[in-house]
């Protein structure tokens, strides 16, 4: 079974087909700046004997149809294709950000699940309303394709109700679905999975504590396999410190920002969405960079690596609180994979308290260059501690397999 898996975002399509039998990553690409004067398409077609053809191209790509269908004619393409037809392609697996309350669960496209999609928009403007005309358009361009949905949020809807209510009038949640919902889901549900696997356990009796830490960053608590809690909430804006978002603040900095600059609610959503997080403090929202300024001396630089250290600690503790025993701690995503800085800080702080000890070697040699599952802690640590690179369009090709096989 071949499955397309397209991630659909309000200005780019990321995409990857998969070959089930064996999990083979046949193809990769992305177009991004799409609706720009010009666009940037790169594609990646992986061949079975370790070799690949790649192609990057910059033209102009005026809006997500003719996006996939760039997508399409690379995939059937004589020299970067992977396929001889798209009958090839059983499924198309659709990440989709927030489902909201009611779709839990990896969908098939369906008239009524699209209406429910759309239900949700108010909670995810930009991402939801995207994912739907990447399930229009490629419903259009792959019309003898099963089409599945799968939610970010999906993977946290086992949070028991006082760690999702937020303590605010109960009928704003009746009526506005106010609450946490947390994302990242489909990461935190992979790299729990994969780690579990890698210490010889039933994920059924694994407790790890998840630390997704890319552009966006999140933490979550996973008991016996079910998240307990985790760190975003209603929107992918609460918790730690992020690339350009600012994690977890007072609310009332929200009508004190608005009352003192005169804006309204889209300039304070601007401020702490755009303008916050390391780009706030330290003038870049790149981690690299970040990393390279605090190395030269920068203070500010020092300044955010020193708040995100601090903050994934302060979670790290207050998620063992929350699980009782912890087997392990994953770090995950662009950060969490590649800077060693960040983890040996944040494990620094966590040695006292837990007994958590990192082997240098091993996380310094681990800098840049994972690619499956590696224990960075020392033999002697109590909790182990590990790198999982994600692999969340894996993850949503083979749910869209279960589900399929489950029809
Ligand atoms: P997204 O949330 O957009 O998927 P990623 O998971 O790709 O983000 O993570 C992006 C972050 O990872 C950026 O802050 C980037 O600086 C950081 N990153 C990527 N590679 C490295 C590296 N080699 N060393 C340190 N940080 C890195």
């Amino acid at each position: 079974m071949k499955i397309l898996v397209i991630n659909t975002g309000s200005s780019s399509i990321k995409y990857r087909l998969f070959d089930m039998e064996n999990s083979h990553l046949l193809a990769a690409g992305l177009i991004e700046k799409i609706g720009a004067d010009i666009s940037h398409v790169s594609h990646k077609a992986y061949r079975s004997d370790g070799s690949s053809e790649s192609m990057k191209k910059d033209q102009p790509v005026k809006n997500h149809r003719d996006g996939l269908e760039i997508v399409a004619a690379l995939l059937i393409d004589e020299k970067l294709g992977s396929i001889a037809d798209y009958s090839e392609i059983t499924a198309v697996g659709h990440r989709i950000v927030h489902g909201g309350e009611n779709l839990l669960e990896p969908e098939l496209v369906t008239p009524e699940i699209v209406e429910e999609i759309m239900k949700v928009v108010p909670l995810a403007p930009l991402h939801n309303k995207a994912h739907l005309i990447g399930i229009e358009v490629a419903q259009s361009v792959f019309p003898n394709a099963s089409h599945v949905v799968v939610f970010d949020t999906a993977f946290h809807h086992t949070m028991p109700k006082h760690a999702y209510m937020y303590a605010v009038p109960y009928e704003l949640y009746e009526k506005y679905k106010v609450r946490k919902y947390g994302f990242h889901g489909t990461s935190h549900k992979y790299v729990s999975s994969e780690a579990a696997s890698f210490i010889g356990k039933d994920k059924k009796d694994t407790n790890v504590i998840s630390i997704h830490l890319g552009n966006g960053s999140s933490i979550t608590a996973v008991k016996n396999g079910e998240c307990v809690d985790t760190s975003m909430g209603l929107t992918p804006l609460a918790g730690l410190i992020m690339g350009t978002r600012c994690g977890d603040i007072d609310p009332a900095v929200c009508y004190y920002l608005s009352k003192n600059l005169e804006l309204d609610s889209q300039g304070v959503d601007d401020i702490l969405n755009k303008k916050s997080g390391f780009l706030g403090i330290c003038g870049s929202s790149d981690l690299r960079e970040v990393r390279d300024k605090a190395q030269s001396g920068d203070e500010r630089g020092k300044l955010a690596l020193d708040m995100l250290a601090y903050q994934i600690a302060k979670y790290v503790g207050s998620y063992y609180a929350v699980l009782g025993s912890v087997d392990a701690i994953v770090f995950t995503a662009g950060i969490g994979e590649n800077a060693a800085i960040v983890r040996e800080m944040v494990l620094q702080k966590l040695e006292l308290p837990f007994g958590i000890k990192v082997d240098k070697d091993k996380n310094w040699h681990n800098n840049g260059c994972i690619s499956a599952p590696t224990e960075i802690s020392a033999d002697d640590s109590k909790i182990k501690v590990l790198v999982v690179p994600t692999n969340e369009e894996l993850q949503i090709a083979k749910d869209t397999e279960a589900l399929l096989k489950s029809k």
